[in-house]
Parts: structure tokens; C-alpha cells; sequence
């Protein structure tokens, strides 16, 4: 009974689940029904109505990613790598998006590798997560501070800083529902996966946040 009742939960979760994407996903594509209607109407489409449909369909593509490297783990291959080396790449991939934001990432490692048991690429898209949603809460520009140090023998501790906005406290706790988003194209998806990836390599997160001075995100990683 007890598995009978574990297989019942995981399908009321999987149907939860599939409602908020339904509902994610039509908000966007009422819109560019709408745009379409429109553009029949008028025989003809304007510049602007261009930029709403595609910045909707990215939202839409947005969503669908996301969802599909939730559905993945089966894919996974954990290997020895090191998130010295881990983290430089993130750096490399996201100096585009960060210059585009007047935003600059600092980096410190305190120790010269930090080699642990992980799936690579599983962590960089946690990792990539923290960093783009401290770019997104410093819409006039400012720093990012990634801190590698080992406090203990047992892990690594991996601080990500931004000096963006802020969490307010009772947003605080529905950060890593899925699907709460405070941003205008935003799926609300990204931090629910970056706490499922750091859990699945037994770590720990925690946020440090002050309004209007910026937000900490804290990741714990065992040494394997
Ligand atoms: P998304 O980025 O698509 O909104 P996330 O799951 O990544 O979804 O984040 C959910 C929400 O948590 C964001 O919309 C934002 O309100 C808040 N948030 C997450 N990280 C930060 C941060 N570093 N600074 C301020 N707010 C944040
Ligand atoms: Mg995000």
C-alpha cells in the first residue's frame, strides 16, 4: 500500500504540475491568437505586434526548456569534475548577457581545485540560474561576486552576491515554487530547478536578502 500511495502522490504531483504549465503556456498563446485575429483583420501587421508575438513565443520556448531538463534527470552522469573549472565556464557563457546589462561578475577562489562528484552540466544550469537572476535584479547594471571557499573539509561553499533588488520576506518563501515569477517574461521555474539539482548532489541552499541592497544565494556541496 504504501508504494500504491507513493505512485497516487507522484500522479497528483505530475497532474499539478501539468496544470500550471497549461496554464503558463496559454496565457502566451492567447495573446498571439489575438495578434494573429488582429493581423487578419487588418490585412496587415504592425512593427510592434511583431516584437510582442516573438518576445511570447520565447516565453512559450522559455517554458518548454525548462520543463524538458526537469523531465531529464534519467540522463545524468555523475563524474569526478572540479567547480573551479565549473565555474569559470558559467562565467565564459554568461559575459554576453552580463555586459548587455551593465552588469560585472567578480570572481574569488579561495582554494585551487574543488574537485567533487557532480554532473557538470547539471550544476552549471543550476549555477547559470543564480547568476541570471542576480543580472535580472540589477536592471541599472552593478556587480555579481561568486565566492569559492571550503569551510569545512567536508564541503564546499560556492556565494553567489548580487546588488539588485532584494527578496521581500514573503516572497521569500515561495521562492522555488514553480511558476512564481515577479518578471514580466519570467517562468518561474529557474530556482525550483537549481534547489532539485543542488539537493540531488546532497548540498544544501541558503538566501541572505536585503531589499534594495541585493541578495545572497549560499550553496553548500559535500566533498565527495
Ligand atoms: P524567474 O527568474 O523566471 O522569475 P526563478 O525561479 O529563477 O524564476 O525566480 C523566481 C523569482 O524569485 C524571481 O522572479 C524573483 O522575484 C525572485 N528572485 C530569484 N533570485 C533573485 C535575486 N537574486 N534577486 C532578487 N530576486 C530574486
Ligand atoms: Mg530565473
Amino acid at each position: 500500500t504504501q508504494q500504491l500511495l507513493r505512485n497516487q502522490e507522484k500522479l497528483s504531483l505530475a497532474g499539478q504540475l501539468a496544470a500550471g504549465i497549461a496554464h503558463e503556456i496559454r496565457n502566451p498563446l492567447t495573446s498571439l491568437k489575438g495578434f494573429l485575429q488582429l493581423m487578419q483583420a487588418h490585412g496587415t501587421g504592425k512593427r510592434e505586434y511583431f516584437q510582442i508575438m516573438s518576445s511570447e513565443l520565447n516565453r512559450i520556448e522559455g517554458i518548454v526548456g525548462e520543463m524538458l531538463s526537469l523531465a531529464k534527470p534519467a540522463s545524468v552522469q555523475f563524474k569526478e569534475s572540479d567547480l573551479v573549472e565549473l565555474l569559470k565556464h558559467v562565467v565564459t557563457l554568461l559575459e554576453t548577457k552580463a555586459i548587455l546589462n551593465n552588469v560585472v561578475i567578480k570572481a574569488a577562489y579561495e582554494v585551487k581545485t574543488a574537485v567533487i562528484h557532480c554532473d557538470e552540466n547539471q550544476l552549471k544550469q543550476a549555477f547559470i540560474n543564480f547568476i541570471k537572476n542576480g543580472i535580472e535584479a540589477m536592471p541599472d547594471g552593478g556587480e555579481i561576486f561568486i565566492h569559492l571557499c571550503a569551510p569545512e573539509d567536508t564541503s564546499y561553499r560556492i556565494v553567489f552576491s548580487d546588488q539588485g533588488c532584494g527578496i521581500p520576506e514573503a516572497q521569500l518563501e515561495k521562492l522555488g515554487e514553480p511558476f512564481f515569477t515577479t518578471k514580466h517574461f519570467g517562468t518561474g521555474l529557474g530556482f525550483m530547478m537549481s534547489e532539485k539539482i543542488i539537493r540531488q548532489h546532497q548540498g544544501s541552499i541558503r538566501i541572505e536578502s536585503q531589499l534594495n541592497k541585493g541578495t545572497k544565494i549560499l550553496v553548500e556541496l559535500p566533498i565527495s
